[in-house]
């Protein structure tokens, strides 16, 4: 698996590999450039509003 195929949510802790999990747990942010990254925090805290530096609401 290519560098980079991995996201991990600072938040709830939750971590995916590779493309289709990433997808299914993370989603893909369009960077405008060509690159897609993964999202930072994952779909459930996301849809939850999660914030940095409060505590998860997924958990
Ligand atoms: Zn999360």
């Amino acid at each position: 698996m290519p560098y980079g195929e991995y996201a991990q949510c600072p938040c709830c802790g939750k971590t995916a590999y590779g493309k289709d999990d990433i997808e299914q747990e993370f989603g893909y942010r369009n960077m405008g450039d060509g690159r897609y990254i993964p999202q930072s925090y994952c779909r459930e805290c996301r849809s939850a509003h999660c914030e940095a530096g409060k505590p998860c609401k997924v958990k």
